[in-house]
């Protein structure tokens, strides 16, 4: 039971037309009235739920601010509790100064997503339903949103909790019969796993959507490679539209790696413009050539570049090298130039990268290259579902569900003992419910809110 009242500001610190500060608990509305006086001078506590009204707030009779409050009575509001949120100017001392006013009218400034929190104690959202709120605040692309947003709304919850109740009825009846094996029949084994393996075919639907769950939650970064020269910081900047990395004719300038975002086939793609790799004697340039290959290890995607108006140096060869077994665009540039090289050149050392010819001076090919990347950085995978699970804590809980479940079939068909598949029903019936936070732990609780921003 929480029973203070918390109050935090919930939109970022800087400039803007509004900002709002909310406040949530049992005397939201004392706390609230103390700070805010409504034009019409009547009270708070007698303002009807889901409503504004305009006023200002003041400290000890001094205006502050001019401001709108509005009013959310629990448990129909965001938290389940009585809650307020006045919208002042947004400007960080109008804010600053409401919430401090707020404070020494008895609220407690709220900890990173505690509003949150408190709607999951009052049972307005599960666990996924409140992660899908943090995942809304960070979506880097549309589809990115539309998985979370399906999540909030709880369509990924309602699938795990009706597998997880056809599981949990399955195992009340075979504890029913192994604790009163006297009064109670065994059930019927087909039936059982029957039952069984729908739930393990609805586990392992869920867990097919996840590779491209993460895509789109995450998105994906890319690694832009190759040697000096060929055209790298031209190609960043053709496919950002934008001029942030530095062009030059000089070998080995982008000395460090550029980190830009795109969006491409919905997929936000961090486009990482690296170093060259080159070998070189000058030391800043050998950390960037460093960071270049420390860059390569962990990106997603490569895109390495080649110069097609000279022939393959061993340089580019390193750099196809490193990209064998890798998903991978490969661009022939400068096919403006005359032409040194061909697809064929690189197909023989790549046969599964996506080859294109293209021009960072004329444009030409620059579609085709967006086309390519997409392409490998999507691999087949589906556009979000209805359910896309998007997060490694649940594709870890619908795992650990699946190696359970398989191993309570593996008792059934196998005819040993009932008694020996009870313990495996609680083990999957217990991941599943890790999800909506049915059966997940205080820490793993207090971890996903801490993620949160204060006022969240
Ligand atoms: P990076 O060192 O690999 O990042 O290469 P840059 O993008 O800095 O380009 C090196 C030089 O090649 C610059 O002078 C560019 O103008 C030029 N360049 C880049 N792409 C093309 C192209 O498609 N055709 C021609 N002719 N020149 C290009």
């Amino acid at each position: 039971m929480t029973t203070d009242t918390i109050a935090a500001i919930s939109t970022p610190i800087g400039e803007g037309g509004i900002g709002i500060v909310r406040v949530s608990g049992p005397d939201a509305f004392a706390v609230a009235a103390r700070v805010f006086r409504a034009k019409s001078g009547r009270p708070i506590s007698g303002q009807r739920s889901h409503t504004v009204r305009f006023g200002t707030i003041a400290d000890e009779g001094e205006e502050v601010d001019q401001a709108l409050a509005t009013v959310f009575r629990g448990p129909n509001s965001y938290t389940g509790e009585d809650t307020v949120e006045l919208s002042t100017h947004g400007g960080p001392v109008p804010l600053r100064r409401t919430l401090d006013l707020l404070l020494r009218a008895g609220a407690r400034l709220a900890g990173p997503g505690e509003f949150t929190q408190r709607a999951f104690m009052n049972g307005k959202l599960d666990l996924a339903q409140a992660e899908a709120v943090i995942d809304s605040i960070r979506a880097k692309s549309d589809a990115g949103l539309k998985v979370a947003i399906r999540q909030l709304e709880g369509v990924l919850s309602r699938r795990v909790t009706a597998a997880r109740d056809s599981l949990l009825s399955v195992c009340a009846a075979v504890e029913a019969s192994t604790d009163f094996p006297d009064e109670v029949p065994e059930p019927d084994r087909p039936q059982l796993i029957l039952q069984t393996g729908h739930v393990l075919d609805e586990v392992n639907r869920l867990l097919a959507t996840a590779d491209s769950g993460r895509v789109y939650r995450e998105g994906v970064s890319c690694a832009i490679v190759g040697r000096p020269n060929v055209g790298k910081s031209s190609l960043l900047n053709a496919l950002l539209r934008d001029a942030r990395a530095i062009v030059t004719e000089v070998p080995g300038t982008t000395r460090d790696v550029i980190e830009e975002s795109v969006t491409l086939g919905g997929v936000a793609i961090r486009l990482l413009d690296t170093a060259g790799l080159r070998d070189s004697e000058d030391t800043v340039e050998r950390i960037g050539v460093e960071r270049t290959h420390a860059a390569m290890a962990d990106a997603d995607v490569l895109m390495v570049v080649l110069d097609a108006s000279t022939p393959l140096t061993r340089e580019d060869e390193q750099a196809l090298d490193e990209a064998r077994g890798r998903p991978a665009v490969v661009v022939l540039n400068k096919s403006d130039l005359r032409q040194f090289l061909v697809g064929a050149d690189v197909t023989v050392r790549l046969p599964h990268a996506e080859v294109v010819s293209a021009s960072m001076a004329t444009g030409a090919g620059l579609p085709e290259v967006e086309m390519a990347l997409a392409k490998v950085v999507l691999d087949g995978k589906m556009a979000p579902q209805d359910v896309t699970v998007s997060r490694a804590r649940h594709v870890a809980s619908l795992s650990g569900a699946r190696n359970a479940l398989e191993a309570v079939l593996a008792t059934l068909r196998g005819d040993w003992p009932l008694d020996l598949v009870a313990q495996d029903l609680q083990i999957a019936a217990r991941h599943l419910g890790e999800i909506g936070g049915q059966t997940a732990s205080e820490r793993i609780i207090q971890e996903i809110f801490a993620r949160f921003c204060v006022g969240k």
